[in-house]
């Protein structure tokens, strides 16, 4: 059995081998071509899965070029991340924890109940759980007026008691 190394980690693999059995790198043009198209599909299954709403991004599907980026196969998990988005969800959990401490120290007064489903509501996470069913996170203004309407309902029955 004839031994090569590989170009990328060195190691001593078998002059066959299609790929490096020690960092997986591929060894002929071929098996390059095949990661390549492996890649591609992963991440245009991944842009599906998650709604396919981005199109295609004007990428001409017959070039081939494979040079798919973090963002093509992560897309919706970047896009969650800017900086608009990590800043809302700071706010909503200040904002929501503010209103449950509040209302848990009024407890005794109905009002506070409301107050209580309003800082849940706001809350990020029961953002993204009541979106389950739709497939995706709930919108932020629906979350924000709902804490609204909660907040001035309970504000109101604070003021009537
Ligand atoms: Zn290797």
């Amino acid at each position: 059995m004839r031994m090569k190394t590989c170009p990328r980690c060195e190691a001593s693999i078998d002059d066959s081998a299609r790929f490096c059995s020690q960092c997986g790198a591929p060894q002929t043009e071929e098996a390059a071509e095949e990661l390549d198209e492996y890649v591609r599909q992963q991440a245009e299954q991944v842009a599906a899965e998650s709604g396919g709403v981005r199109g295609d991004g004007g990428r001409s599907g017959g070039t081939g070029s494979g040079d798919v980026t973090t963002a093509d196969v992560f897309g919706v998990a970047v896009e969650e991340l800017t900086d608009r988005e990590q800043l809302w969800r700071r706010g909503c959990y200040v904002v929501g924890y503010a209103t449950v401490v509040v209302a848990l120290t009024q407890i005794t007064n109905p009002g506070a109940w409301f107050l209580l489903l309003g800082g849940i509501a706001i809350l990020p996470p029961t953002r993204r759980l009541l979106g389950l069913p739709v497939g995706g996170t709930f919108k932020r203004e629906a979350m924000a007026g709902l804490y609204v309407v909660f907040v001035a309902l309970g504000a109101a029955l604070f003021f009537v008691l």
